[in-house]
């Protein structure tokens, strides 16, 4: 204890001092620091739609509400998401989706869900294997097709 009280240079500590006595500058973290700090302390991170140009931030359902781009950015980037609503719309019906996200919600979710389903049925490999290429068809007709398929 007594050793490193004898250590200290007293010219060091007047120095010290006249330091401390300066205005010190205020820490500023550079941009990327901070770009750092807020990718570390929040997962969440503000996009912007390419299609429509709104932000979005992805813990919360669209700002735009009524804007398509970003219900379907929003649900892409969200499958966990989109498959406990899946679950539920399962489990409980539409009304039940309603009760918990509102009409609007069911409304894209749906569109989603279609235009998912469109985009498989539409793949060349779905295509060659159903015989049927390139026209619009029949979602539910093609689901029962598959599933006589499998069961075959
Ligand atoms: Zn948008």
């Amino acid at each position: 204890m007594d050793e490193a009280i004898t250590t200290v240079n007293p010219e060091a500590l007047v120095d010290a001092d006249l330091g401390a006595s300066k205005p010190v500058p205020e820490p500023k973290p550079t941009l990327a620091q901070v770009k750092a700090w807020r990718a570390a302390n929040f997962t969440v991170r503000h996009s912007t739609v390419n299609a429509c140009g709104h932000k979005l931030d992805l813990r919360q359902f669209p700002s735009n509400a009524n804007c398509w781009p970003c219900w379907e950015a929003f649900f892409s980037v969200n499958p966990e998401g989109v498959a406990s609503v899946h679950q539920l719309l399962l489990e409980g019906g539409t009304k039940a989706v309603i009760a918990l996200h509102g009409a609007k919600f069911i409304r894209m979710f749906g569109r989603f869900l279609q235009q998912k389903l469109l985009k498989e049925y539409a793949s060349p490999a779905v295509q060659a294997a159903s015989g049927i290429e390139g026209s619009i068809m029949n979602v539910t007709e093609e689901k029962e097709a598959s599933l006589g398929s499998i069961s075959s």
